[in-house]
Formats: structure tokens, sequence, C-alpha cells
């Protein structure tokens, strides 16, 4: 298809970039490994085994108005999120999954020419999503510790772009402005660690808009939140999903939480029906019923740990103390790929990494007891 004539009608900048490698989806998973799919340990992307809340199954069964549009500004939802969340519902606003407001703020604030900050090893969509404006990447990387370097965040913040880190750069544009957004993870994506509120106290204090996603919170407890902070600060945005905690990834249901002056863009630039009545409805049960969902939570936290130790005992792993749904292991003495695949063959599944600072690691989802049991004795074989 490049070939075509019509092809030079692709803004430059988005043919360039790297594609964003997506999971591989369980029907097709389970077609490869010619496994049925209630055989196979899916361990590889922080779903909740456990699934949503009953009720949230029997709503949807029930829910009658699937022919009509869901209501734009989502006024059942924003109230019962301000509810659980503590912040009043002109501070929220919700998206199709938490990566939809990764994009959005993304497209109404970045151009060709502007740059944002990231921090890696983390989550992939804050550079993707960059990527597609036609912004710059500026990458701090995380100490051994998957800590955030402050201080030299604090550098690239004040400073301008160096030649020779445009010249590093395969975009068509130098950037040529300081950087405007800053992406931090707590937990963080792969390993788990919290960010140190003293570090994000500081980092609030310079001329950034920090995104700061707590997708996995609710494993953290969420007196590690920040979202209380944000009526406090004129430059913190908090984003939260369901995707973990509630179960739901599937329905894709997201939220945000932003300071008072950007909601009004924010309502103006997002599509009127971006959340879908599924989700609406998952959503609203799921926070009715969430002294149900929490003690499958708690199941996840204990097998986290659970997990943690046993991995600490194979010779060949060295895990990460994580506080998300998940434990990132260093496979030392032999190919993490080769483990990976080893696995697969036995229908367990687990996140391979080959990327910078994440060299020859490994990411496994805490999952049901029986299915930690499965991982276990499969690592004894291969
Ligand atoms: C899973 C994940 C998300 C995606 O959330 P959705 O609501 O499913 O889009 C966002 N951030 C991080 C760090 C994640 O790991």
């Amino acid at each position: 298809m490049s070939d075509s004539t019509f092809a030079r009608f692709l803004l430059p900048h988005i043919t360039a970039m790297e594609p964003y490698t997506p999971i591989v989806p369980f029907e097709v998973l389970s077609h490869q490994l010619g496994r049925p799919p209630e055989q196979i340990v899916k361990l590889d992307a922080n779903e909740n085994p456990y699934g949503p809340a009953p009720a949230v199954r029997e709503a949807l069964a029930r829910y009658p108005f699937v022919h009509i549009y869901p209501d734009p500004e989502q006024r059942e939802l924003r109230a019962a999120l301000a509810d659980y969340t503590g912040v009043p519902a002109e501070h929220i606003l919700a998206g199709s999954g938490a990566d939809e407001l990764i994009d959005l703020i993304c497209r109404l604030t970045l151009a060709p020419g502007d740059a944002i900050i990231d921090c890696p090893p983390t989550f992939g969509m804050y550079g993707f999503d960059a990527g597609l404006t036609g912004a710059r990447v500026l990458q701090v990387w995380r100490r051994p510790d998957f800590s955030v370097d402050a201080e030299e965040i604090g550098k690239w913040a004040n400073g301008q772009i160096s030649k020779a880190a445009n010249d590093a750069s395969r975009l068509p544009f130098p950037a040529s402005r300081p950087p405007k957004l800053l992406f931090l993870t707590s937990p963080n994506n792969p390993d788990g660690s919290l960010l140190d509120p003293a570090d994000l106290k500081w980092l609030l204090t310079l001329p950034l808009l920090v995104i700061l996603d707590e997708a996995y919170i609710e494993f953290a407890g969420l007196e590690h939140s920040a979202a209380r902070w944000v009526p406090e600060y004129e430059n913190l945005i908090v984003l939260r999903t369901f995707s973990k905690w509630a179960g739901i990834a599937g329905l894709r249901l997201g939220y945000g939480i932003f300071p008072a002056w950007l909601m009004p863009t924010l309502w103006k630039a997002k599509q009127p029906y971006n959340v879908n009545v599924a989700a609406t409805v998952a959503g609203l049960v799921s926070l009715a019923h969430r002294q149900e969902i929490r003690p499958t939570v708690e199941a996840l936290i204990a097998e986290r740990e659970r997990l943690y130790r046993e991995l600490a005992a194979v010779p060949f792993l060295r895990p990460y103390p994580s506080r998300a749904n998940f434990v990132l292991c260093r496979v030392e003495g032999r190919d993490a790929r080769e483990l990976k695949a080893a696995l697969a063959a036995r229908g367990i599944l687990v996140r391979h990494y080959a990327k910078p600072g994440l060299e020859n690691c490994i990411r496994i989802s805490a999952g049901r007891p029986e299915q930690t049991d499965a991982l276990l004795a499969a690592l004894k074989q291969v």
C-alpha cells in the first residue's frame, strides 16, 4: 500500500513511527497454542482473572437502552466517581479506557515542535500518543531500582532542547520549545514501584503539566493516590482505570481527574459518546458493589506477595518488589525469550521484555492461586 500515489498524503512523522505492539487476542492465542481458552494461564496483561462483580454481568444482561446513545456529559458516572475519589465531579471526565484520555491530552497540548518527558522503562502509550502528534519524546531514564530521577527531569524541564538531542531523533521536526508534559506512573508498569510523594511534590513546582497514571493504585492502597491533590495544583492530572481492579478491561472504561482550567477544553474536544452504555453500566455497578470486588483485589495482592516469594526462590529469577498486580523478574543465566516460549508451550503466558533497562526480563501478572501453582510447576520443568 505504501507505494500508492496517495501515500504522500500521510504525515511524515506518522509514517516514520514504530508501530505499537498490542497483545495477541485470546482466541488467536488459543488457536496458536492448540489449547482451549480455559486451559490457558494468562498472566501477560495484568487483567483481573476474577472478572467483574456478578452484579455487573446481571446489570449488563438486563440493561434495556442499548439502542440509545450514552449521556455525553456522563452525569451519573461522574457523580459516582466523585464519591469514589473524593474529588468533585467538575474535575472528572471518563474515557474509553485511560488510553483514550492519554491520547486526548496529547492532542490538546502537542504539535510538531513540542516535546514531552517520558520516564522509561514505563508504559508505552505516553511516548506513542505524543509521537502521533509529531512531538518529541525526551527520555529521562529511571534509576536501576526504577525510581524517578527528579533532578534530571528538572534540568530538562527548564532548559532548551539541545541540537544533539534533536539530531538523535528520527523525527522530521526538531523540538524547538521546552517540554510541556511529564508522564509519571504509580505504581509503575512494568516494575510496580510507587512514586515518592516528595518527588511528586517537587516535580509539580516545574513548568510542566504532570500526568500521573494510577492504573494500578487499588493494588497499592488508595491512601497512596494523589487524586485529592488535583484541586490544589494547576498542573496535575491523575488518570485511573476500571480495567485492572474492576475486571472489565474488555469494556474500556477509564477516567481522569483534571485541573479546572482544562475541563472546558476537554469537554469541547472529546468525542460526544466516547464512553459506551455497557462501560457506563459496568462502571456504575462496579462502584456500587466495590465492597464485593474488594476481596478479589485483596486476593490478588496476597497472590502478588506469594508470587514474589516463590519467584525469589527460583535460581534463575530475580523478582522486583511490586505494589501492583504483577511482578517483574530479571532472568539470570538463561534467555528470557526462550523461557517465555517454554512457558507458552505449556499454556502459560507471561510478558517478555528486551528493551533498554528491561534486558532479559519477564513480567508475570498475579492470578488465581491455581494459576500461580501451574506457573511454579512449569518453572520447575523448564
Ligand atoms: C493497563 C494500563 C493502562 C490502560 O488503561 P485502560 O483504561 O485499559 O486504557 C493505563 N496505564 C497503565 C500504566 C496501564 O498499565
